[in-house]
């Protein structure tokens, strides 16, 4: 199966650009919600994590016990990359599963797989081709207070953990510029037209 990573950053727009490709027939796999499924439901994970961060990570009805879990891996960036290490793997597990379903069905050529961290994970390089969704800062900065009802600076801050723009333009194979001037769908198009011929020589 051709495999496409969607990246960008924070209020970029990725999601929207992933429901276009949707509605042209293209499933899409969302990397966070996957994450957030396997901490709960992939027992090796759950085990790992347990070990790690202690049994009391997890509730006795087997819900992720959030407020440890967050006290722990936003008091150190040590502590965040030791749990995210645990989680990709399970992830890219989730991944390998949900596009076996796929295979061998000829209205599905090629699949997304959405991720924020598609690059910082190196996740990028099990797939045959990166998309970044790209837009300036102070356009995304505004559509996330707008989306989430949260300060500028609170966005500003989460947006400051993320790879910086210009390094991930640099490392992706295809670029869709969503700012105010340009149209997204004919970019998104153009893409999928030529996916569908990659797909093909696949
Ligand atoms: P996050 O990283 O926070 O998950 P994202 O990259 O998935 O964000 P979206 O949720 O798709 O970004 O977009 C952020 C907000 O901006 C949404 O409210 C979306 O509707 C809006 N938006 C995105 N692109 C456009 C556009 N071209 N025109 C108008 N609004 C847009």
């Amino acid at each position: 199966m051709f495999k496409v990573g969607i990246t960008g950053n924070i209020g970029s727009g990725k999601t929207t650009v992933c429901k276009i490709f949707e509605t042209l027939g293209i499933p899409v796999f969302y990397a966070d919600d996957a994450a957030k499924k396997v901490m709960v439901s992939d027992t090796i994970l759950i085990e790992a994590i347990k070990k790690a961060f202690g049994a009391e990570s997890y509730q006795s009805d087997g819900t992720l016990n959030r407020k440890h879990i967050s006290a722990i891996v936003f008091s150190s960036e040590e502590q965040l990359a030791k749990l995210n290490a645990l989680v990709h793997p399970a992830v890219f597990r989730a991944f390998d599963v949900w596009v076996k379903q796929f295979e061998g069905q000829k209205d599905v050529p090629y699949v997304l797989k959405e991720a924020a961290i598609l690059f910082e994970s190196g996740s990028y390089k099990m797939c045959d081709r990166s998309l970044m969704v790209s837009a300036p800062q102070s356009l995304r900065i505004q559509r996330v207070v707008q989306r989430d009802n949260i300060p500028a600076e609170e966005v500003q801050k989460r947006e400051s953990r993320q790879m910086a723009e210009e390094q991930k333009l640099q490392l992706a194979n295809d670029v869709i510029i969503n700012n105010d001037t340009q149209l997204v769908i004919p970019q998104v198009l153009r893409l999928h037209q030529l996916y569908l011929s990659l797909a093909n020589q696949k």
